[in-house]
């Protein structure tokens, strides 16, 4: 790894923005490499150079459908996973719409699935976002309640990319199917993290996207069960069985097909690792930071709570930007779930729909851990992160009034 002068960083720096993007593992660009080079063939083509580009494909088709435990039809590359959750959600909805026009979906969606279901809205759709317990539940009452006769479609997400929290997509699904309404799961979160098999979720449609398991940017997977019907979004040639036309990206389905495996085959060592990470973390943090918070579930043995390498802390009175740019000029990378719009800060709407207040959704910051990061990173953390948070307090006119 490269660091120094030109990263403007003096030490080596801690990435901990796991959920954002991950760097792409050598093995996965050592399998890529050829078919971006002597193996470019367009897999549509009937000459040697086509079919071998052809034979990459569907056998990296085959090695993704394996793992996620479907059948190799229906598994569908896409440009990655916003693109998969269009598909998912527009394609349903409009193939579905003469039979049934409604598509629910959780208050804590990622924004591919929250903006999707806005621009439904426009085609004539009713969407509705489903309300999430303090933790970031959605409850069966909740959705049961929420189904009608005329909803063709949930989404809810399998694990959030903001603060971790797990759903129960069996019992949810369980309740969807009891109304003949189809489930969609954005999983791009849980690969290489939790278990994810299609048969044991029951879920109709699923998610993943390839540069957040240490794949390429720009590769990601839609899974449909046999049978789903989807409208394309684009249209074109034949590829993909017309449901996602445009010359396949062999490299980024390799890529793909190659982190898949080498995150799956570390996953449960990973895991306890993670959970130990996390817990040493914000264990230092809570004996030296007053007023700070834990978003989403506390980790529970035997139970899939949260995913362990995303912690998202809120430090009442103090602002989610200036600590990730103080952290910044430490080298270290963190996040949170506010966006910056037209100059101004918004809070995450997720952490909103968990409850939080603006103020308080505004001194979020997400800490996501991945397979570069060691215990020594994380105590190196767990010293800087207190005088900075307490630097900024003394900043806020709020805090200091409310000492
Ligand atoms: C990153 C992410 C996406 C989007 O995937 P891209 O490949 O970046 O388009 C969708 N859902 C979740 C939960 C994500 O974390």
């Amino acid at each position: 790894m490269k660091w120094g002068k030109d990263l403007g960083y003096e030490m080596k720096p801690i990435y901990l923005d796991h959920n954002a993007t991950t760097p792409v593992d050598p093995q996965v660009l050592d399998a890529m490499i050829p078919y971006m080079t002597e193996k470019f063939g367009n897999a549509s083509s009937m000459h040697s150079f086509g079919r071998e580009g052809k034979v990459a494909l569907e056998n990296s088709r085959a090695t993704i459908a394996e793992l996620l435990g479907a059948e190799t039809s229906e598994i569908y590359f896409t440009s990655g996973g916003t693109e998969a959750d269009n598909i998912a959600l527009k394609g349903v909805a409009r193939a579905l719409k003469k039979k049934r026009s409604r598509v629910l979906y959780s208050a804590i969606e990622h924004s591919a699935i929250r903006q999707s279901a806005l621009a439904l809205i426009d085609e004539g759709f009713i969407t509705e976002a489903l309300p999430v317990t303090k933790e970031g539940y959605v409850t069966e009452k909740t959705l049961s309640d929420a189904l009608d006769d005329n909803t063709s479609l949930v989404s809810i997400m399998h694990s959030n990319n903001e603060v971790g929290v797990i759903q129960d997509i069996p019992a949810l699904v369980e309740v969807a199917h009891s109304r003949r309404t189809l489930f969609h799961t954005d999983a791009v979160q849980s690969m290489g993290k939790i278990p994810v098999n299609v048969d044991d979720l029951g879920v109709d449609l699923l998610t993943i996207s390839a540069h957040k398991i240490y794949g390429p940017k720009g590769a990601g997977v839609v899974y449909a069960r046999s049978g789903v019907m989807i409208s394309p979004l684009v249209h074109g040639g034949s590829h993909e069985k017309g449901r996602r036309p445009g010359t396949e990206n062999v490299a980024g389905a390799v890529g793909l097909a190659k982190a898949l495996e080498l995150v799956l085959a570390r996953q449960e060592s990973e895991y306890k690792r993670m959970i130990e990470l996390s817990e040493k973390f914000i264990k230092k943090l809570r004996s030296r930071i007053e007023n700070m918070s834990l978003n989403g579930p506390e980790l529970v043995e035997g139970e899939l709570t949260r995913v362990p390498s995303t912690v998202n802390l809120s430090f009442d009175g103090a602002e989610g930007e200036p600590i990730i740019l103080s952290l910044d000029i430490e080298s270290v990378a963190v996040s949170s779930g506010s966006a910056c719009s037209s100059g101004a800060v918004e809070p995450s709407p997720v952490l909103l729909a968990m409850g939080s207040t603006p103020e308080l959704a505004k001194s979020s910051i997400r800490f996501s851990m991945g397979k570069s990061t060691t215990v020594a990173d994380i105590d190196r953390v767990g010293e800087i992160l207190p005088d900075v948070i307490s630097r900024i307090r003394k900043m806020s006119p709020q805090y200091a009034e409310a000492d």
